[in-house]
């Protein structure tokens, strides 16, 4: 095992990184200075962050909430929150519910701006009636099947619909039968009527309605017809005075029917759509629908497993808001496509919580030390600063006893070449204590395994010095036998063995280890769910919400070493 020296490394693993805190400008705010210099929307900034409550909210969809109420922030605006609920059968209360949650988490507020797509049902439909009254859209009855024929390829025209040209009172009539509940699931949709030889497919007379009898977790079974994303996004937008509607690259060739919508209707406003590239990060999947499949198949424990890319789930690894937030601002906003490397986030989190999180002692594998020396029934209180980063965060005091733990790691029978910490005959520091050597071991006549170690002190190195100025290399935790607090420590790794998981990549079948006979310093016996720790050398951690009085729980964070810092 490669040696460090933890004393240097330890307290402060991101140095010698320089912190970029100044919010960079990108090209949505520049098109925003434009506007607002010609006047277009008399310098009002007023957007949007519009998710599907069809799963729960993932770390792409923080670049977008960040981004959407960072940008009506930066320019005294407003971001609303709307839910765009506009396909029932995948929808639900609970992702309605846990997506508000995660939004005020990450620290944004919406005040009274929160709204639904199935608010503006009765609208929509109307403002059907006005296309189908300016001859503008037409009621077809080709099936599913027949639309995707007739609507031709990149290369070749569609073709027109033999429905194309119903007259507009016959329209009118087979639209509101539509609504009315009259036809069968599929066999009628309301299309735009366009231009079925555009070279951009959207334009081909696209599906404005669909009739689906599915049950709406707002609007019960008062509909049997939907709208499509593409008509009911743009009329939404305007309805709420929408001004820049902000939204992920793939909806690039949408544009020119976002827009025929808003121009081909009475709206109350003209929003303008701005595309930037969605968020990818290496090791980890994005998708719901992938998400989803995770839950559903039991291979993460729900939605908030601490391995899931979720906001729930980062929140229950102990990810803090500032952190992420600060990651999406560091990612930037582009144009194009890009996958940032997962140890980046790792970054940001170490970075905040080298700041904000307490050291404590805490022994994961343990080994028992003997230190025979030592007066039996001694207890003495040794000071241990919280955080040299923050000295106002003070010292503690830590009983050390003649019983400890360290960890199984840091002793060694026969130490390779290069191992610096408890070896027989050799000598270590004890974190905030003492120096010990190791005497003897004591082994498990049947397996040959060492159980404990006897060691003696030197009383004249308190507080980790010696009196000659005799040096040692290691450094270990420890923690007193007979004060120690039990605990489990959930350690978590990536999900999927590839850096850029595909359809058929493969679980990582140890993406989480649990370890359940560690030891930790006695203060932390009240610690709290959600409070956040680094044990020292092991990591960030926090307390895990299956936690109660008898059992802590704590989840592994991230660990201190930095890939990332090291990349760049
Ligand atoms: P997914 O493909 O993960 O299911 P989605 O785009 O269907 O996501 P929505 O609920 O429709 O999810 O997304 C709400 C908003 O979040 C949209 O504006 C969408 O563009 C944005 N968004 C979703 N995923 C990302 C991402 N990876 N990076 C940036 N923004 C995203
Ligand atoms: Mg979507």
């Amino acid at each position: 095992m490669e040696e460090v020296n933890y004393d240097k490394k330890l307290d402060n693993p991101n140095e010698d990184l320089n912190t970029e805190t100044s919010v960079p400008s990108n090209f949505i705010q520049e098109i925003i200075n434009e506007d607002n210099e010609s006047g277009k929307y008399g310098g009002k900034v007023h957007t949007r962050f519009p998710p599907e409550p069809n799963g729960y909210l993932h770390i792409g969809h923080a670049k977008s909430i960040c981004l959407n109420f960072g940008i009506a922030a930066r320019n005294n605006g407003l971001c609303n929150l709307r839910f765009d609920d506009t396909n029932p059968s995948k929808e639900d209360i609970e992702y309605v519910e846990s997506i508000k949650e995660d939004v005020r988490w990450l620290g944004f507020d919406w005040d009274e701006r929160l709204f639904y797509a199935s608010d503006y049902y009765e609208q929509l439909y109307q403002y059907a009636v006005e296309l189908i009254k300016a001859g503008k859209a037409y009621v077809c009855d080709l099936d599913s099947q027949e639309l995707r024929d007739y609507r031709g390829t990149l290369t070749e025209p569609g073709k027109e619909s033999p429905y194309r040209n119903r007259t507009v009172a016959e329209n009118l009539d087979l639209f509101a039968r539509m609504r009315a509940g009259e036809f069968p699931d599929g066999s009628k949709t309301l299309r735009a009527r366009i231009d079925m030889s555009s070279p951009n497919i959207n334009l081909r007379d696209p599906v404005l309605y669909r009739i689906l009898r599915a049950h709406h977790h707002r609007t019960g079974d008062q509909w049997c017809i939907y709208p499509m994303y593409d008509y009911a996004h743009p009329i939404s937008d305007a309805l709420e005075g929408i001004t820049h509607s902000i939204c992920t690259l793939e909806f690039e060739d949408h544009r020119p029917l976002y827009n025929w919508v808003i121009e081909n209707l009475d709206l109350p406003a003209k929003p303008r759509q701005i595309e930037f590239a969605r968020l990818n990060l290496t090791r980890t999947v994005m998708s719901k629908r992938k998400l989803l499949e995770l839950v559903k198949n039991g291979h993460v424990r729900g939605w908030d497993d601490p391995r899931m890319p979720t906001i729930s789930g980062l929140r229950r690894r102990g990810y803090t808001p500032e952190a992420i937030r600060n990651f999406c601002e560091r990612i930037g906003v582009a144009k194009a496509n890009s996958t940032v490397d997962y140890a980046l986030l790792e970054h940001c989190i170490r970075e905040d919580l080298n700041n904000k999180a307490p050291r404590v002692m805490a022994v994961l594998r343990p080994l028992k030390v003997i230190i025979d020396n030592y007066p039996e029934g001694k207890v003495e209180m040794v000071d241990a600063e919280n955080n040299p980063e923050q000295p106002e965060m003070g010292i503690r005091q830590v009983p050390f006893s003649r019983e400890i733990y360290i960890e199984q790691d840091d002793f060694c029978e026969d130490p390779p070449k290069g191992y610096f910490r408890l070896a027989p005959g050799r000598e270590i520091r004890l974190k905030h204590a003492y120096y010990i050597k190791c005497e003897s071991v004591v082994k498990d006549e049947a397996t040959g395994e060492v159980i404990e170690v006897h060691c003696s002190y030197d009383p004249e190195s308190r507080g980790g010095w010696t009196k000659d100025g005799r040096k040692v290399k290691g450094t270990s935790h420890w923690v007193s036998v007979q004060h120690a607090i039990d605990a489990e420590v959930r350690l978590y790794d990536q999900l999927y063995l590839d850096e850029n998981p595909g359809e058929d990549s493969v679980l990582n079948p140890n993406s989480l280890i649990v370890l359940n006979s560690c030891k930790l310093e006695p203060g932390l016996a009240n610690a709290k769910v959600g409070e956040r720790f680094q044990f020292l050398r092991q990591g960030y951690f926090c307390v895990d919400k299956d936690s109660d009085g008898s059992h802590l729980v704590f989840n592994r964070t991230v660990g201190l070493r930095d890939s990332w810092a090291k990349k760049s």
